[in-house]
């Protein structure tokens, strides 16, 4: 039944019952955390061998990888990710753990050095990056943290409002935009081949324009189906702007979270720019960790059984949750979700006004949720309605208590602001 359908009586027995039911909640003395998009310690496990196997040092491209050097990578690792991420190896970087380091140290160097294609540096001028959200928060803590001024635009299911991109870069202080292609973080959306080609081909105020491509999720299926991301760099130089994207990813959330290892990958002329910036900051990333992964994973297909290894211990968390959203809130129509096909996030959308007052309500109940409007740039969500699940980290059983608290505090929010309409 509908909020909208309940006479007064009904929607004021309805309320009672909310009330009680978060009652019983608090009872309970929970302490769950669904907070981050972490792998649990069960992914993690399936890594292992990473570190039990002994790694077989050796010289590779000249260099001893124990040895200082090789700024761009292993060679046999950077293959493995060059297939899978369809980019030619030698426009592909393997660095450090952490590929969020990557794209914070590529738009610091833009900002104090200026990028190929440029006359500037950009902090000469005003900088804007347009933000499409629902997104990643830590994609706009960069940008806050910068000084870069983020104008959000509308996070479709086939990517960014093309509308309003199209809108924002006649201004030339549009300097970027940011974009997960695959299983966005946190709708799950995939871009579509339209999409990423109008991206490319884009008339941009800014001659200097970059796509940040943070294809953190390229391998991440939930299901048996792939959605292979677009072709971002064949199809920006087809297009006649071979500079405009940086591509990213990562072996975060394929081996280990904690000691993995990042990729960028670029246009000639991107690659040597960003080499000559980090050979000033590092004398090379750590081969030892990326031969251990090349041997560790072997081809690019040990990557995808690897990943379906992940599925199986994801799918059922994701299919978790649905399903009790779709038990508890469905008939009442109070909120909609997205059902991902991969990734690590399901996208809640409560009734406008009640995200906040959802989230504290689950944390005087014992259960952590992300804040509200976490995944809108300044932490600002105009409707106060989008609520960030990450089913990943903690197990079934914790997992299945904490949505049905979830559900409960978005129904008694949903009815708290009916009763008072
Ligand atoms: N990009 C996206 C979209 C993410 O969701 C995450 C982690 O949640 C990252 C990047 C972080 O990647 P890394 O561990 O390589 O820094």
């Amino acid at each position: 039944m509908t909020l909208d359908s309940l006479s007064r009586d009904q929607l004021d027995a309805f309320l009672a019952e909310q009330q009680q039911a978060y009652a019983d909640l608090q009872q309970a003395g929970l302490k769950l955390d669904i907070t981050r998009g972490k792998p649990s310690s069960d992914q993690l496990d399936l890594s292992e061998g990473l570190l039990t196997t002994p790694v077989e040092a050796h010289v590779s491209g000249g260099v001893d990888v124990r040895n200082y050097g090789g700024g761009t990578g292993l060679t046999e690792l950077r293959e493995i990710f060059a297939e899978l991420l369809g980019v030619p190896v030698g426009q592909l970087l393997a660095g450090n753990n952490a590929s969020l380091s990557m794209m914070h140290d590529s738009i610091v160097f833009a900002m104090l050095h200026g990028v190929p294609g440029g006359s500037a540096p950009w902090k000469d001028g005003p900088v804007k990056f347009l933000a499409p959200a629902p997104g990643y928060d830590r994609h706009f803590a960069i940008c806050e943290h910068l000084g870069i001024e983020m104008i959000p635009v509308e996070m479709r299911e086939d990517g960014p409002d093309m509308e309003a991109v199209r809108a924002h870069v006649a201004d030339p202080a549009v300097k970027g935009i940011w974009i997960v292609p695959t299983y966005s973080n946190p709708t799950g959306a995939v871009v579509s081949e339209q999409v990423a080609a109008e991206l490319a081909s884009l008339e941009t105020a800014a001659d200097d324009f970059r796509i940040y491509w943070d294809n953190a999720y390229a391998v991440h299926d939930l299901t048996e189906e792939h959605a292979k991301s677009a072709d971002i760099l064949g199809l920006c130089s087809a297009a006649g702007h071979p500079d405009r994207p940086l591509m990213f990813a990562s072996t975060s959330k394929i081996t280990l979270a904690g000691s993995g290892v990042s990729f960028l990958a670029g246009s000639p002329d991107n690659i040597a720019w960003y080499l000559s910036h980090t050979a000033i900051r590092t004398i090379g990333p750590d081969k030892v960790n990326q031969l251990r992964h090349a041997q560790f994973l072997g081809s690019a297909q040990g990557v995808l059984d690897l990943m379906a290894r992940h599925r199986e211990i994801l799918a059922p968390k994701f299919d978790t949750v649905l399903r009790i959203l779709s038990e508890r809130l469905g008939p009442h129509e109070v909120a909609t979700w997205t059902t991902p096909k991969g990734g690590y996030f399901v996208s809640l959308d409560v009734v406008d006004g009640t995200a906040s007052r959802v989230v504290q309500l689950a944390k005087e109940a014992g259960i952590s949720l992300t804040p509200a409007g976490a995944s809108f740039p300044y932490g600002k969500d105009p409707r106060d309605r989008n609520i960030r699940i990450a089913p990943s980290f903690p197990p079934l059983q914790e997992l299945t208590l904490a949505m049905e608290g979830l559900a409960t505090c978005v129904l008694l929010a949903a009815a708290e602001k009916a009763a008072s309409a």
